[in-house]
């Protein structure tokens, strides 16, 4: 059995330590070799997914590998977590978006080593896959600043597990409240707290209010769900920091309308069950969810150059590795300073635009033209606050209220992955503003 063979057995498989894989394995031919040049690509996130569907029907072979078999509409994951959406609402199968791309193979599978000179890459399940061009688009997640032990009490949201086990512990906390007021005159205590005051921690507060305020409001018979106190800590002196001054300002007025404590300048110093430490003082919290810090795929430490703090691996202006034009690095996992100068951001737009140009330079080489440097298009910046409210930035034009929240919507529908999806979200949302009804505030698992 080789090696890449007993990480897939093995049960605690799935962190990719760099340099433990066996890569000096030979590639199988795959079933349908056509002699035209080979693409790998490694993840169907928006870069990957951009990608591959610029490829589609293009003279070339491609292979899109992902551990998952859906594409996420990460910006969406909150509302699944605060039961607005359900999952599969903002996920799509990898296989029915790229059903129509006939020289576009779907592996379900993990990239776990990577051999640059042979030119092959290793899968969990022990196949070995060579590649004319490589694309590694594995994105990130949450970063706990060397606190890992956190993530057990203060989980993130980045895929769809994640959102639903935020989903659980949200409403668990209502449950178990009114349980302990009704059961024993206890502790009735509702307290939330969002780590990290950008977007993501902006939009789960904001919705977790929301919920306590209105959705689940009338529902309890012994706790007020609107004494709910949910907590925002930002390290910063400022929540949205990438925002202008005073839309953040404004963002943290629409905060406090819902009830929100928005608490700068406060680090968080450590947490554990039940409760977390900010500025000296323990603070009683029922759930903790976490919003900030970006870790890069453990992919990037496999290519044995330096990558940067965050774990990004640094790319050329084609997005490509330093003396090697056939590998690309896209998305969550890449840091680049764009041809005008500008820090290309960890965003959902960046990896998409990655995604398509990377096709184009592909495609420019088959054609024997010269490739083009990689230039970010800023289209906005976006960030929702509950119901009705939101703050965005399109250049110099910013908007706050009702206006920007309504752009949100319509953003998002555009963007979301299928036909269909749009249509149940558009529908679901619509239903949910008038009646005020969640479609999903489903408790799943056992123990309650
Ligand atoms: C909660 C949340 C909210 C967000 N909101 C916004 C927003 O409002 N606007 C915005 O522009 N951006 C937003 N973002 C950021 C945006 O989603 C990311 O920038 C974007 O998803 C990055 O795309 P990517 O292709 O690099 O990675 P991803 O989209 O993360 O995709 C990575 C893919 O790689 C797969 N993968 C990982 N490791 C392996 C492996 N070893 N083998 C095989 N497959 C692997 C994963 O399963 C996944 O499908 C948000 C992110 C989060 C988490």
């Amino acid at each position: 059995m080789n090696e890449t063979k007993a990480r897939a057995e093995d049960p605690k498989q799935g962190k990719i330590e760099p340099g433990s894989q066996d890569t000096s394995l030979k590639a199988a031919p795959t079933r349908r070799a056509s002699g035209r040049k080979k693409v790998v690509i490694v993840g169907g996130g928006f870069g990957g997914l951009y990608a591959a569907k610029s490829l589609a029907g293009k003279e070339v072979d491609v292979i899109l590998i992902d551990k998952k078999n859906h594409h996420t509409f990460q910006p969406l994951l909150y509302q699944v977590a605060t039961t607005v959406l359900s999952p599969g609402q903002i996920a799509s199968p990898l296989r029915t978006v790229l059903t129509h791309a006939d020289n576009v193979e779907v592996l379900l599978d993990e990239l776990v080593g990577i051999d640059l000179e042979q030119r092959h890459v290793c899968l969990a399940k022990g196949d070995v896959i060579s590649y004319d061009y490589l694309v590694l688009a594995a994105g990130a997640r949450h970063s706990y600043f060397g606190h890992d032990e956190w993530e057990e009490f203060a989980p993130g949201i980045k895929t769809l597990e994640d959102a639903i086990h935020v989903r659980r512990q949200i409403l668990l906390a209502f449950e178990r409240a009114e349980r302990e007021a009704f059961l024993k005159e206890g502790d009735d205590n509702l307290s939330f707290a969002v780590v990290g005051g950008g977007p993501t921690g902006v939009e789960i507060a904001g919705a977790i209010a929301d919920i306590a305020n209105r959705v689940v409001a009338p529902d309890f018979k012994t706790i007020d769900t609107r004494k709910t106190r949910v907590m925002l800590f930002e390290a910063a002196p400022r929540i949205l920091g990438m925002f202008p001054e005073d839309l953040s300002q404004k963002a943290k007025v629409q905060l406090e309308q819902l009830k929100v404590e928005v608490l700068t300048d406060s680090p968080v110093e450590t947490l554990e069950a039940g409760r977390i430490k900010v500025k000296g003082e323990w603070i009683p919290v029922r759930v903790i969810v976490w919003a900030t810090g970006v870790s890069a795929s453990p992919i990037g430490k496999m290519l044995g150059i330096e990558v940067d703090k965050a774990g990004r691996v640094p790319v050329q202006p084609d997005l490509t590795l330093k003396d090697r034009s056939e590998v690309f690095v896209i998305g969550d996992m890449s840091s680049l300073k764009d041809t005008a100068g500008v820090q290309v951001p960890g965003l959902a737009a960046a990896a998409i635009q990655e995604g398509a140009y990377t096709a184009k330079n592909i495609l420019a080489d088959l054609a024997g033209e010269a490739r083009r440097p990689f230039t970010y298009k800023d289209k906005g910046t976006l960030a929702t606050i509950g119901r009705n409210r939101a703050v965005a930035l399109f250049g110099k034009v910013e908007l706050s209220g009702f206006a920007a929240w309504l752009l949100w919507a319509l953003v998002h529908i555009y963007l979301l992955i299928g036909f269909r999806n749009r249509l149940t979200v558009m529908r679901e949302w619509i239903w949910s503003y008038i009646t005020g009804e969640r479609s999903a505030r489903l408790i799943t698992g056992n123990d309650v």
